[in-house]
């Protein structure tokens, strides 16, 4: 039980309005996205600055009052709502945007920032973000490096990790480390912003980050291949990386997904024919990516038709087909969420068998697939399942460890698959976490249902 003098001292430090005990204002808070994780909270308090961080993650550690970090909330793996009562820590104050630093090409942002306001500030100086996720609007700094966020351009950027050059957090201790010069080299000991990265909220709550930018390519070409199998999709998927030095997303949509985004959107279907598989690929460079990408999708095996966009509007119109997915599903009823990666040579099987790996265990399930072929990724998406009915889950994660593969490729662990770490990490590299853990965490207040078994 807390007590009064506890929200009492929280309030002296972030202020009586930042403190949220009304059940009205806490609702958006203790639900998540899917709408599969929901639970309660005593209180959400929204901190406006590093120093205001540190006191009331101070003052959690000395009462033992556990808490859970949230920025945006769009988290898939039920890890940003309180769903053993801790309380909220929202850090969308933490909204300070930097100015580029142009000839640097890097950008200082504050934990609450979203990751759509990143890309526009760089965008306006020649230079671009490398993260870029269906959630950019809401999905924050804090939030990405948390999940270690990877998204659509993963081929050719890398993962959120790839984009730091340093971080600024507040620690399970209240000790606050900061390490923001942003230099590119500076190889003196351990990782800290790495190991945050990843660490979904379980070792203290990011307050900000120095990200590298890209060069922003401004000559695009958008491209949907659509293919007969599935097999030939992904052998296209997986060559395409390798065959067209300009690619920076090369997208999986199966037929099933495609029709179910058309029927709810009121969308045309892309070709005249339905197909079985269809790859979503854009090129950008700073000169015209088109050639390079005809010359290579001439070379793919299985290619049933192409629709390549004319313009950035109709490529926007591509890209709709494949990222109202989750949108779209989500509309079927909360869906169990799956992201896993498969080693290349596991990835068609994986494709192949799944939908029927489900069936087997209930046959009232459907299975949505899509994800980022082009780096052995894919959304295994479940719906028509109780939300707290786990068998499709072990079903589907037993085949993809038997394949080789890891049961997050990159939403994360959260609350819905802790149980299942040890099938991708050994015991000694749980260890190694717990140590962590104890270290940076000492009384264990840093989101405790998340992550570790
Ligand atoms: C439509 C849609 C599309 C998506 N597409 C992708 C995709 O392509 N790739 C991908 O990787 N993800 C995707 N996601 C998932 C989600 O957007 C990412 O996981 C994102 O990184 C979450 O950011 P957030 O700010 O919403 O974090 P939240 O959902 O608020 O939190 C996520 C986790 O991070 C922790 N956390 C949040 N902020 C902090 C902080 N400042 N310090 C410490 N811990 C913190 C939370 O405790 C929680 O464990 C998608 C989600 C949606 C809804």
């Amino acid at each position: 039980v807390i007590s009064e003098g506890f929200f009492d001292q929280l309030a002296g430090i972030v202020g009586e309005g930042h403190v949220l005990r009304d059940p009205d204002l806490l609702a958006s808070y203790v639900g998540d996205w899917t709408g599969r994780f929901s639970g309660s909270t005593p209180a959400v308090v929204r901190p406006g600055s590093v120093d205001e961080v540190a006191e009331v993650v101070g003052l959690c550690a000395a009462e033992r009052v556990p808490l859970v970090p949230q920025g945006g909330n769009t988290g898939l793996v039920g890890g940003s709502v309180p769903l053993g009562g801790e309380i909220v820590v929202s850090v969308l104050r933490l909204d300070h945007l930097g100015s580029v630093e142009e000839e640097a090409g890097q950008i200082t942002a504050g934990a609450g920032v979203t990751v759509g306001a990143v890309q526009r500030a760089a965008k306006a100086y020649g230079w671009a973000y490398g993260v870029d996720l269906a959630s950019r609007d809401s999905a924050t700094v804090g939030g990405t490096i948390a999940t270690n966020a990877g998204g659509l351009h993963v081929l050719r950027y890398g993962a959120t990790r790839a984009q730091l050059l340093g971080v600024e957090a507040v620690l399970g201790t209240g000790a606050v480390i900061s390490h923001l010069g942003g230099l590119r080299k500076d190889n003196t000991g351990y990782d800290l912003a790495g190991l945050l990265c990843g660490s979904e909220g379980t070792l203290g709550i990011v307050t900000a980050a120095t990200l590298r930018l890209v060069p922003q390519a401004n000559e695009r070409v958008v491209a949907l291949l659509a293919f007969e199998t599935s097999d030939s999709a992904i052998a296209a998927g997986l060559a395409l990386p390798r065959l067209v030095p300009s690619l920076s997303a090369a997208e999986l949509c199966l037929g099933s997904g495609i029709q179910l985004v058309c029927d709810a959107l009121g969308l045309p279907p892309p070709f005249p024919q339905p197909h079985e598989a269809y790859v979503l690929v854009e090129a950008a460079a700073t000169y015209d990516p088109a050639p390079e990408l005809e010359t290579a999708v001439s070379s793919l095996a299985g290619v049933a038709d192409v629709a390549v966009a004319p313009d950035d509007l109709r490529g926007a119109a591509l890209w709709r087909y494949r990222e109202a997915h989750t949108e779209v599903i989500n509309t079927l009823g909360a869906p169990h969420k799956l992201d896993v990666a498969l080693p290349a040579r596991g990835l068609a099987r994986f494709v192949g068998e799944v939908s029927s790996t489900v069936a087997h265990v209930d046959r009232g399930a459907a299975t949505w697939l899509f994800g980022h072929v082009g780096d052995g990724a894919v959304h295994v998406n479940v719906t028509g399942v109780a939300p707290d009915d786990d068998r499709v889950d072990v079903a589907v994660l037993e085949l993809v460890t038997s394949l080789g593969g890891s049961i997050s490729a990159e939403h994360g662990i959260g609350s819905a698959k802790r149980q299942w770490l040890a099938r991708t990490r050994s015991q000694a590299e749980i260890e190694a976490f717990r140590a962590l853990k104890r270290a940076w965490d000492p009384a264990g207040i840093c989101n405790p249902g998340v992550l570790l078994p």
